[in-house]
C-alpha cells in the first residue's frame, strides 16, 4: 500500500504535468458505472458516476498537492473552487499518456477506470488493479470530516508534541505502540513499512504499549520515522507489489529496508518473528527490539 514517500512522489511528479490545464472530458470504467447500479460505491465516492462525469468537465488544475498519504488537488470551474481528492488505496496508479497503449504493463492497462482528457490533448489515466482507491469531488474539505481529523504533516513543528500527547490518551496508551503510530489520526502517514521500519532501528518491541514507553524512547521513535519518511521521498519510495509512481515509474526505497519482509535480523542474525497487531503483520527481532 503506497505510504506517504509514495504519494508524496506521485504528487511531485503529477505536478508540473497537469497544473494550469483544463478537463475537457472525463470517463468512468464500465465497472465502475455497473458497481454504482448496484449501490456500491466503486472508487467514485459521494456522487454517482454520470454526475462525477459531468461536474469534473470543464474544470481546470490549479495545484496538486500532498496530505498525508490523500492526493489533493485544488480544482476551479466558472471561479469557483473545488477540492479533488484522492486516495491510491492499494494499487491505485497514474499515468499521463497520449494513447492507453502507451501503459506498458498490461495489468494497469487493463484496470483503468477513469480517464481525464486534458486541453493538451494527453491522457489522465487512473488505474487500479484492486478498487480500493478513491475518487472524490468536493466543495470544501470539510464535506468529508475524517479529512478533518488527520494528525498533522509529521514534518510540521507541532506534529512531535501532537504524538506525545496522543499517547497519553486512554484510547491509546494500552494499545500496542506499532498500531498507535500507524493511525492516521496520531501520525500522518507512517503505514506498515515505515512502522516496521522505525520501530526497528530504535528497538522498540513493536507489541510494547504506548503507555510503557519513555518520553525519550517515543521522540527518539518519532524522530526516527520522520527521518526514514524524508530519506524514503529522496528515493522515490518504496516500490513492493503493485505500487508505481506515475507513468509505471519504480521508487528506490525497498532496498534499504532492513527489518519489513526480512526473515533474518542484519544487526544480529537472529530469525526475524511476526505478528499481528492492528490487523497488519508486524515483522521484528526478538532479540533487539524490546
Ligand atoms: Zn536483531
Amino acid at each position: 500500500m503506497p505510504e506517504l514517500p509514495e504519494v508524496e512522489g506521485v504528487v511531485r511528479a503529477l505536478s508540473p504535468k497537469i497544473e494550469g490545464k483544463t478537463i475537457l472530458e472525463v470517463a468512468l470504467s464500465k465497472t465502475v458505472c455497473d458497481a454504482h447500479q448496484q449501490g456500491k460505491q466503486c472508487i467514485v465516492k459521494n456522487m454517482e458516476p454520470r454526475e462525477f462525469e459531468e461536474q469534473m468537465r470543464g474544470m481546470t488544475i490549479k495545484k496538486v498537492l500532498r496530505r498525508a498519504k490523500y492526493i489533493f488537488i485544488d480544482l476551479e470551474k466558472n471561479n469557483t473552487p473545488y477540492l479533488f481528492v484522492n486516495h491510491l488505496g492499494m494499487t491505485g496508479a497514474w499515468f499521463i499518456v497520449q494513447n492507453e497503449n502507451e501503459i506498458l504493463e498490461e495489468k494497469f492497462r487493463n484496470h483503468i477506470h477513469a480517464t481525464f482528457q486534458l486541453s493538451t490533448g494527453e491522457l489522465l489515466i487512473f488505474s487500479d488493479i484492486r478498487r480500493f482507491g478513491e475518487l472524490r469531488l468536493l466543495n470544501t474539505i470539510d464535506e468529508h470530516p475524517p479529512l478533518l481529523q488527520m494528525a498533522p504533516e509529521p514534518f510540521d513543528e507541532i506534529a512531535l508534541n501532537y504524538f506525545l500527547e496522543k499517547c497519553e490518551l486512554t484510547k491509546y496508551k494500552n494499545k500496542p505502540i506499532k498500531e498507535v503510530i500507524m493511525d492516521g489520526q496520531v501520525i500522518s502517514g507512517c503505514g506498515n513499512i515505515y512502522a516496521t521500519e522505525a520501530l526497528f532501528r530504535v528497538g522498540i518491541h513493536p507489541a510494547r504499549k504506548a503507555g510503557r514507553i519513555s518520553i525519550m524512547r517515543k521522540i527518539a521513535l518519532f524522530e526516527e520515522i520522520q527521518k526514514i519518511l524524508l530519506e524514503s521521498i529522496e528515493r522515490g519510495g518504496s516500490t513492493i507489489s503493485d505500487y508505481r509512481n506515475i507513468n509505471g515509474e519504480a521508487g528506490g526505497m525497498q532496498h534499504r529496508l532492513k527489518m519489513y519482509g526480512k526473515k533474518v535480523c542484519p544487526a544480529c542474525n537472529a530469525s526475524t518473528k511476526s505478528m499481528i497487531i492492528g490487523g497488519r503483520t508486524s515483522v521484528y527481532c526478538p532479540k533487539c527490539q524490546r
